[in-house]
């Protein structure tokens, strides 16, 4: 309903180039993405206000990000953050605003300056976004799976992904976020590490083939307590 089409940009694209083990580099052209602005998002104000949970990451001009995330917590409605494309110099209220905050490996090293390699880096990181006042950190391994940590629960957990053969793993990050989204909106009472394993599953199909939405031909392989 808040799609619109405008004449002053392009269609924001991304030029993905993925290796023979399946890793990505993207390069984005923002074009149109950048033209969503603060107008746009009082005319959403009702939905954003109302919804369950509200994600948002870098794509649009990073200001708008954050005002809808103020405006998504100012009516207590869950705040998911993904900070990518990462920017080194993330205004800090994205930290505070975002009930989870959920980066990949490269998006932690840029924040932090901390380059993630293993568990125990994640864990390093992880510390450090609770300190700049994040309550829950993921910070997402690729094959590894991910890393939580929370102020709730300081002691950092690893929570594993399946062993799968991986194709193509572009859109894997955006796949676990949107999963994530999803369980937190529709089952709010599962234990978020619960919630973290069955999105780690559902990622781990996005990754057996080539494409960013290419899940659907493996969806009846998914394990039924998915849902
Ligand atoms: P991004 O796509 O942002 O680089 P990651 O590579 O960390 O993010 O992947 C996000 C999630 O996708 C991981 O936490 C994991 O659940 C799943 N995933 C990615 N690569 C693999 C893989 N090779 N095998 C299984 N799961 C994977």
């Amino acid at each position: 309903a808040f799609v619109g089409q405008t004449a002053d940009a392009a269609t924001g694209t991304a030029s993905i180039i993925v290796n023979s083990e399946g890793q990505n580099v993207i390069v984005i052209v923002p074009g149109a993405n950048l033209l969503l602005n603060f107008e746009d998002l009082k005319s959403a104000s009702d939905v954003i206000c109302q919804a369950k949970v509200v994600v948002c990451q870098l794509e649009i001009t990073p200001a708008v990000s954050l005002e809808a995330l103020k405006m998504a917590r100012a009516s207590g409605v869950k705040t998911l953050f993904n900070p990518a494309p990462a920017l080194a110099d993330l205004d800090p209220q994205f930290y505070t605003h975002s009930d989870i905050f959920c980066c990949n490996e490269t998006e932690a090293e840029i924040l932090t300056g901390i380059p993630v390699g293993n568990l125990e880096d994640a864990e390093k990181v992880g510390r450090m976004l609770l300190e700049r006042g994040c309550k829950l950190v993921i910070v997402t391994l690729g094959a590894e799976g991910c890393m939580m940590i929370s102020v709730e629960e300081p002691i950092p957990k690893h929570v594993p992904a399946g062993k799968v053969r991986a194709v193509d793993t572009t859109g894997a990050g955006d796949s676990f976020v949107g999963a994530l989204a999803f369980y937190l909106a529709y089952y709010p009472k599962l234990p978020m590490e619960e919630m973290i394993r069955k999105s780690n599953c559902v990622a781990s199909v996005s990754v057996q083939a080539s494409g960013t939405q290419s899940s659907y031909p493996y969806r009846k392989d998914l394990p039924r307590d998915l849902f």
